[in-house]
């Protein structure tokens, strides 16, 4: 399992980037996506590395059909096919629903949940042919249960369970699982701007009384590309302290 080639989306930071160094342990290459951050996608690479993996770097915007088709031939080209694909790329505009713009809907919805299509369908035919393939699209557990402020990150991350769901049941006969994973409050630069009365409500009303660590989400994820998941589809897995428990 250690050989296949794994691309995250989303790689540059924060939860990627712990992604890309669980994907990594064990020697597995990995493709680290990232849209604007060069420099930290690079520092995503030196960590793959001293894991023991190997790994490349490519740019581009999830949400851009054009874009992801060339950073899967990138991958192609560097690496070799993708096997396991994890999409984590995600952004946040929030705002009440009744002044929310076209825009903040528009740019969560097509990062968020766009942009995991697009990976997915672009990552979907080789693994169909090798009749093989790995897939983990990040959601939340907003996706999960209403979150005032979210309509779009909502709608979004609760789009993402469907498409997981039916996918699943799509390819299922062709040896590709294909799961989620539903974060709680997970410490990165996508929380920084909460203000802190809203922080500590938020892990006052966790049981575990802490935040997670992007590590809390990415072993979970490496669990799901691990032969250990095998028979494990169609799944949303929470990591979130028991905070929807
Ligand atoms: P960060 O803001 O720390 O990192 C986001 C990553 O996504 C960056 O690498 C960023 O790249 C990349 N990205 C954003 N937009 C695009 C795009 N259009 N194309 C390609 N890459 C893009 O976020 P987190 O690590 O916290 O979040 C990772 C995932 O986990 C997201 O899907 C998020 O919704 C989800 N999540 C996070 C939670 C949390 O509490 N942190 C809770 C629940 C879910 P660049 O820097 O180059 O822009």
């Amino acid at each position: 399992m250690s050989d296949h080639v794994a691309l995250v989306t989303g790689g540059s930071r924060g939860i990627g980037r712990a992604i890309a160094v669980a994907l990594a342990e064990g020697g597995r290459s990995v493709a680290i996506n990232y849209r604007s951050g060069a420099d930290e996608a690079k520092e995503t690479l030196r960590l793959v590395q001293a894991a023991g993996g190997t790994g490349v770097c490519v740019q581009g915007d999830v949400g851009d059909s054009g874009d992801v088709d060339r950073c899967f031939k990138e991958v192609e080209d560097s690496l070799g096919r993708v096997e396991v694909l994890v999409n984590n790329a995600g952004v946040r505009v929030d705002g009440l629903a009744l002044s929310m713009s076209d825009d903040s809907w528009e740019t969560v919805i097509r990062t968020n949940l766009f942009g995991t299509f697009a990976c997915c369908r672009r990552a979907l035919r080789p693994m169909v042919r090798a009749r093989w393939g790995r897939i983990v699209n990040i959601t939340s557990i907003t996706g999960l249960r209403g979150s005032p402020g979210q309509a779009n990150y909502s709608a979004a991350k609760a789009g993402v369970i469907g498409l997981t769901r039916t996918l699943s049941r799509e390819v299922a006969g062709k040896g590709i699982t294909v799961n989620a994973v539903a974060p709680g409050l997970i410490e990165t630069d996508l929380i920084s701007d909460l203000p802190a009365e809203r922080l500590e409500a938020l892990v006052s009303e966790t049981p575990l009384k802490r935040a997670g660590a992007p590590e809390d989400v990415a072993g979970m994820v490496a669990y799901l590309c691990s032969d250990g998941a095998n028979y494990v589809t169609g799944s949303t897995l929470v990591a979130d302290g028991g905070l929807t428990a």
